[in-house]
């Protein structure tokens, strides 16, 4: 059998350089043999909480000075690292769970050790937010990667009302005690009708993948308590082309009615869009009319 270290050849491993890597997002089996050849060979690991990296590594027998990078200290102590790498260490960064710098410290890091002029070197691996596409299907062929709503219902609802017209899928990470009202909340910002995936417990015992409409999102999930418990992702199908044609049109009609009839304007906005000018004029009737929803 090809040992650990011949697989995780095929690449130098450089001294005085940064190694970003990906750790298991829940089920400790998806490191890989590279991630655990680098953690091997690391002089130091950097960890955004040492304790949780601790109990990792003892899983495999690493054991490492380790020092601490989190969101509440990542500059200062990415100085420290750019000292550790002058020093000529090969140093280690891992999150707490998945890619680190996907909705997880690491980028300040990042930033900080190529300003110095250090390499970082990236070693791919688990992330909720792959694991929860790979498993959505056709329509998210795009997607945008969101991360956290903001927690705070209008805040909230405004980002969602700027996303409202987005034509790719798009991609939110939440806690158990916010999913039912994100999940609430992208329902009335986007419509009922979206397809959504509810990616939950990823690669754990409980793992759910729950797919149907935002509509009925907020009903499955209140099924059943234990639905609602451990890490979530939402994946929210894009607006239709013919959605965000609306808008752009109302748009416009908008702007045209400020000087013009409802027959001019209609007229403008189909030489401009090239629709059907029959239907800009009902469009710019019910919103002359003050009933944008007819
Ligand atoms: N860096 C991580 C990654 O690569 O996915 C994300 C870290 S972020 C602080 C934690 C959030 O990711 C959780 O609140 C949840 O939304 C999502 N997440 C992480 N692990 C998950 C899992 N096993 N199942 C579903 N969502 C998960």
């Amino acid at each position: 059998m090809t040992s650990l270290s011949e697989l995780a050849q095929g690449q130098q491993y450089p001294a005085a350089a940064l190694y970003v890597v990906a750790t298991p997002i829940g089920n400790v089996a998806d490191i890989t043999l590279r991630a655990l050849h680098v953690l091997g060979l690391a002089d130091r690991i950097a960890a955004e909480d040492t304790r949780n990296t601790g109990q990792l590594l003892a899983r495999y027998g690493i054991s490492k000075p380790l020092v601490a990078v989190h969101q509440h200290n990542e500059l200062a102590a990415a100085q420290r690292v750019i000292e550790y790498l002058k020093a000529g260490e090969r140093v280690a960064y891992v999150s707490d769970a998945g890619t680190p710098g996907i909705s997880d410290p690491g980028a300040k890091l990042v930033d900080a050790v190529r300003e110095a002029g250090f390499a970082v070197i990236p070693l791919p691996g688990a992330s909720a937010l792959a694991t929860a596409l790979s498993a959505a299907g056709d329509w998210v062929a795009t997607f945008s990667f969101l991360g956290f709503l903001p927690p705070k219902p209008k805040a909230r609802a405004s980002a969602l009302q700027a996303l409202a017209q987005h034509r790719h899928a798009m991609v939110f990470y939440e806690a158990p005690h916010r999913i039912v009202e994100t999940v609430q909340a992208l329902a009335d910002a986007l419509g009922g009708t979206r397809r959504l995936l509810i990616a939950r417990e990823l690669t754990k015992l409980h793992e759910t993948l729950h797919q149907g409409t935002l509509a009925e999102g907020p009903t499955w999930l209140a099924a059943d308590a234990n639905r609602q418990r451990g890490e979530f992702v939402l994946v929210v199908e894009g607006a239709s082309p013919e959605a965000a044609n609306e808008h752009d049109h109302d748009a416009l009609l908008g702007i045209l009615l400020e000087e013009l009839t409802v027959s001019s304007a209609a007229r403008v906005a189909a030489t401009l869009t090239g629709a059907s000018r029959n239907a800009l004029y009902a469009r710019a009737l019910a919103l002359k009319e003050g009933k944008p929803d007819a």
